[in-house]
């Protein structure tokens, strides 16, 4: 069914400046279209709300560490079965497994039974893209993308030293290319290099990462004019130094400051909104890092918010996860991938009655609460960091509902939370078309993606449909349809169809007489040939960039 008519549903498009607004949204051939013929076909979406297709910023769903993590869990595995879904027409359908690290074909179903239908991955080792590749091509329905690691890279810090800031941008252009990628992502610039070097903590952003010109602000500022030169439709996307630590602040604002007046977003702010001085104390720090990020235009975030319950901590800054791995005992995954990056996994539970968990619960909730531009910061729980992804439905009843907020704010344990924002009380509570941008139109417009997260003609016929519910929590986990591309995925609840979803990524130009530098590079010191280490161009066109 090409053509359809989604009749009598009030339509949240806020990118179009559509708020609640009772009206048709018409489809053909995978895309909006403005009108349709009187006798195309329709669904009755009378009473119900209409949005755009859900997008998740940042996800780790598809990479090399998010495999060793399945491998960590194998408890998870059986006791969360999940069975392949019956599909309409005799289509395939895959069994796989949940827990906070589902298998890749029920991350896929997930997803789309959530209503989200974009999703990105926010780390991976360029060494690991062709894995990645592999992954996402096993994850169905959505479209997805990744960001490659760069903040740690060998080749990149050699040429901030020589002063190369031209091959460095070749450079970028170049990984990007050659891993299929979307957008450059740092993790504490210079941090997991120097914790290969056995440095635990990253002092000042002018550290020294080997030689003197390799500070973490000058790999900040690099990729960051790297980025914004190659005109990428998604900005450098930042997990600050010292993340998880109390009085990371100021780290924060010292790296935001850094790039004033430059695009640039800085992921999970929650985890790097802390005040306090480590070993001593802990408090939040929301207010700062919310009043920088509204009185500064160009700079972006999401939020990373913690969710009570299981989650996987997974990420490049392996120092981090030694931390963790200290501090509860338990087990854990520590890699070094070569000339690259590192990687740190360990399963965590965020507990209410933990005075820290309760802290990092309560400092998320202020950075959207104290918000003064839903588009500039987007709802994520770097799942499965913070919590999963089919947590959202709950984070957003505690963003709509302020009775429901307070008496889940009274059951946490108050210890840190003196002074905090949300315990001396925030009436805010955000409206359908706020979620809409913080979950839809919000996470496109920082990603660039102009056919996504809304609903205007060319836009993909991505729509999510929800009935409404006094109680947020259940109208966003269960919408009613799903549409991707057009194609009905979930009908009347249930998921029914599985097409394939597709790779978002970019192909920048860059000067070719890089490759001579590189080609020494490779033969000098990694264990793959430079012409065997790109990885087949993805089979669909890019978002940006030459074909
Ligand atoms: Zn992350």
């Amino acid at each position: 069914m090409s053509r359809l008519r989604i009749t009598g549903g009030a339509v949240h498009d806020p990118a179009n400046g559509v708020d609640g607004d009772v009206r048709d949204v018409c489809i053909d051939g995978g895309r909006i279209v403005a009108s349709l013929p009187s006798d195309a076909p329709t669904l009755d979406a009378h009473g119900m709300v209409v949005m755009p297709g859900g997008i998740d910023i940042h996800s780790h769903v598809a990479a090399a560490s998010v495999n060793q993590a399945r491998r960590l869990l194998p408890e998870e595995h059986g006791a969360n079965p999940s069975p392949a879904p019956a599909l309409l027409d005799g289509e395939i359908s895959r069994s796989g497994t949940g827990g906070t690290v589902p298998s890749t074909f029920t991350t896929g179903y997930r997803y789309a039974g959530l209503g989200y239908t974009t999703v990105f991955d926010a780390a991976v080792a360029p060494l690991g893209a062709r894995e990645t590749h592999a992954e996402l091509d096993d994850t169905p329905i959505v479209d997805a993308g990744f960001f490659t690691l760069m903040g740690n890279d060998e080749y990149l810090h050699r040429q901030i030293a020589a002063g190369e800031r031209d091959r460095a941008r070749d450079y970028v252009a170049w990984l990007l290319k050659a891993t299929g990628a979307y957008a450059i992502k740092i993790v504490s610039p210079g941090g997991v290099e120097l914790w290969k070097r056995n440095v635990r903590e990253v002092k000042s952003l002018d550290d020294p990462v080997g030689s003197p010109k390799v500070t973490p602000r000058a790999i900040l500022e690099t990729l960051t004019d790297a980025g914004n030169a190659l005109k990428l439709p998604h900005p450098v996307h930042i997990h600050c130094n010292n993340l998880g630590q109390a009085g990371n602040v100021a780290t924060t604002l010292e790296t935001m400051r850094t790039l004033d007046g430059r695009r640039a977003h800085f992921t999970h702010l929650q985890f790097h909104s802390y005040g306090g001085e480590r070993g001593k104390s802990w408090s939040s720090a929301a207010r700062q890092i919310a009043e920088y990020l509204n009185s500064h235009k160009d700079l972006t975030g999401d939020v990373g918010q913690v969710m009570f319950g299981p989650a996987t901590t997974v990420t490049a800054d392996g120092a981090v996860e030694y931390l963790l791995h200290a501090s509860t005992g338990k087990k854990w995954v520590n890699v070094d991938i070569e000339l690259e990056t590192g990687c740190g996994i360990v399963p965590y539970t965020y507990q209410e009655k933990a005075a820290v968990a309760a802290l990092q619960w309560v400092v998320g909730l202020e950075l959207f609460l104290l918000s003064g531009d839903p588009w500039r910061l987007v709802l994520s729980t770097d799942h499965p960091n913070g919590g999963t992804f089919l947590s959202y439905p709950e984070l957003i009843r505690l963003l709509m509902d302020r009775t429901y907020r307070s008496d889940r704010l009274k059951m946490v344990n108050q210890r840190m939370l003196a002074g905090s924002a949300l315990a001396d009380g925030i009436n805010r509570e955000y409206s359908l078309n706020e979620i809409a941008i913080i979950t839809r139109a919000g996470p496109a417009r920082l990603l660039g993606l102009a056919a996504k997260g809304h609903l205007g003609p060319g836009a993909d016929a991505d729509v999510t449909i929800y009935a409404r519910d006094a109680d947020a929590s259940r109208m966003f986990a269960t919408p009613r349809y799903v549409l991707k591309g057009g194609v009905i995925v979930v009908e009347e609840g249930q998921l029914r169809r599985a097409p394939r979803g597709h790779r978002l990524h970019v192909r920048p130009a860059h000067d070719d007489v890089l490759l001579r530098d590189l080609g020494r590079f490779f033969d000098q010191y990694a264990t793959v040939q430079l012409e065997n280490y790109p990885v087949a161009t993805p089979k669909d066109p890019p978002v940006w960039g030459s074909a």
